[in-house]
């Protein structure tokens, strides 16, 4: 169900009610004393806003993407990006369990979710494959009727308080024919269980939302927690990727935004040799331009999220969308920091934060690099280097 523009004003509107309480201000203490904001969850609980993408029947809202986008926009602008994670782990990792998750997992686990009663992380990343996920090395090991998995996962975001993971793993040795078969996802409790261990990363920016080392030994999961089929586990991932870039573009958009805006403020405000700063070209120009680097990126996020929501391929969109509004957001943000002179290394001032929340997402979830490796080989039909 797609919405029109005076509904999407409405999303906008309402989201910007919440974030009224929750400040700048709120989040750079949130950031500092490194503490989940369980009053901000809350608001957005309350709000029903998990559900934006759930369908009905499991008390969501049943909306797209371009809806999604609204909200990621606002937040990430109004609050950065502590705040678009909290949104984000409701309402982008549940993609396999909604695609292809069993009935009984779905109506048990994604109702939880909507109200936020429950939360999840998403495990896929580990410490000595990087990027090619084919060599991920986490095994869940078939005994009796459970598996038994162990190995490492890093940078888990959310972990220290998920309920759930969404575990990749490994069920059969890598096939170098096939090498993106014999891995199986489970939905999993973590909380409270044996056999797993959660070490918090200590990291530069995002602070409010953990980041972790797991170790699991003899972790038990079972049969009726796959996701889809065992062995297919990578092509269930495969679904939730172009969603993952598309709002993500959106999130890098809103925190270039908001940069945007303390800087334009900043560069009024300012006076140095009696007139703003905003007033010498060499500080108004890259601002304008930037301006523009972010309404072209979020056209092209616009069209992803359109294609996708209809149902549509989007790869190429949803690619092109994470790499061009990364780069427009992260470059505000340095911009932002440079008109800010010296006061930009004071916290707060707050673009500091937008800075290195910016600086992140064109590395993760997917780097500018793999990206253009992307672009290079499935749209331009270039030989692939790797
Ligand atoms: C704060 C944070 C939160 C995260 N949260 C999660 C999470 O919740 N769940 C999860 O599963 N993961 C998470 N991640 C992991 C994230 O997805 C990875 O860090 C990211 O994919 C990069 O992987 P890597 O660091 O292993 O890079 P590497 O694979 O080591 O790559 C290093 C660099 O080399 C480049 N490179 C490598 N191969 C090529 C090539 N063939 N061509 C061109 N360039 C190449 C890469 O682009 C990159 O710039 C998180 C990461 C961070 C930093």
């Amino acid at each position: 169900m797609a919405l029109d523009q005076s509904e999407l004003d409405l999303i906008r509107s309402s989201i910007r009610k919440i974030t009224e309480e929750f400040d700048l201000e709120y989040w750079r203490r949130q950031d500092a004393s490194k503490s989940y904001p369980w009053d901000f969850k809350d608001a957005l609980a309350e709000g029903g806003w998990f559900g934006i993408l759930m369908p009905e029947e499991y008390g969501g809202m049943g909306l797209g993407l371009t809806e999604a986008g609204v909200v990621l926009d606002e937040l990430g602008q109004r609050c950065g990006f502590n705040a678009n994670s909290i949104f984000q782990y409701f309402v982008f990792p549940p993609g396999p369990v909604i695609h292809h998750g069993s009935d009984a997992m779905k109506a048990e686990f994604l109702p939880k979710l909507v109200s936020g009663e429950e939360m999840m992380c998403f495990g896929v990343s580990e410490p000595d494959n990087g990027v090619d996920t084919s060599r991920l090395k986490t095994f869940a090991r078939k005994e009796g009727n459970r598996y038994l998995v162990n190995g490492r996962k890093v940078w888990i975001s959310n972990a220290l308080n998920a309920d759930r993971i969404l575990l990749l793993t490994r069920t059969a040795a890598r096939d170098p024919d096939r090498p993106f078969d014999g891995m199986t996802l489970f939905l999993t409790r973590l909380k409270d269980k044996t056999g797993v261990q959660i070490n918090r990363i200590d990291k530069i920016m995002r602070n409010a939302v953990d980041s972790n080392e797991i170790v699991f030994e003899d972790f038990e999961v079972f049969p009726d927690e796959i996701v889809g089929e065992e062995g297919k586990g990578f092509r269930c991932l495969l679904d939730g990727l172009n969603p993952e870039r598309i709002a993500v573009a959106q999130t890098c958009i809103g925190l270039g935004r908001g940069a945007l805006n303390l800087v334009t403020q900043y560069a009024k405000d300012r006076i140095v040799f009696d007139r703003p700063i905003g007033k010498n070209q060499a500080v108004a120009h890259p601002l304008a331009d930037s301006w523009m680097r972010l309404e072209a990126a979020d056209l092209m996020t616009q069209k992803a999220a359109r294609l996708f929501d209809e149902g549509k391929p989007c790869g190429p969109e949803a690619n092109t969308a994470k790499y061009l509004a990364s780069d427009a957001g992260f470059e505000a943000a340095d911009r932002a920091m440079q008109f800010h002179g010296g006061y930009s290394m004071a916290t707060e001032y707050h673009v500091s934060r937008f800075w290195m929340e910016a600086r992140h997402l064109k590395i993760a979830p997917i780097s500018q690099q793999m990206v253009l490796n992307f672009v290079s080989d499935k749209v331009l039909g270039l030989p692939r280097s790797y």
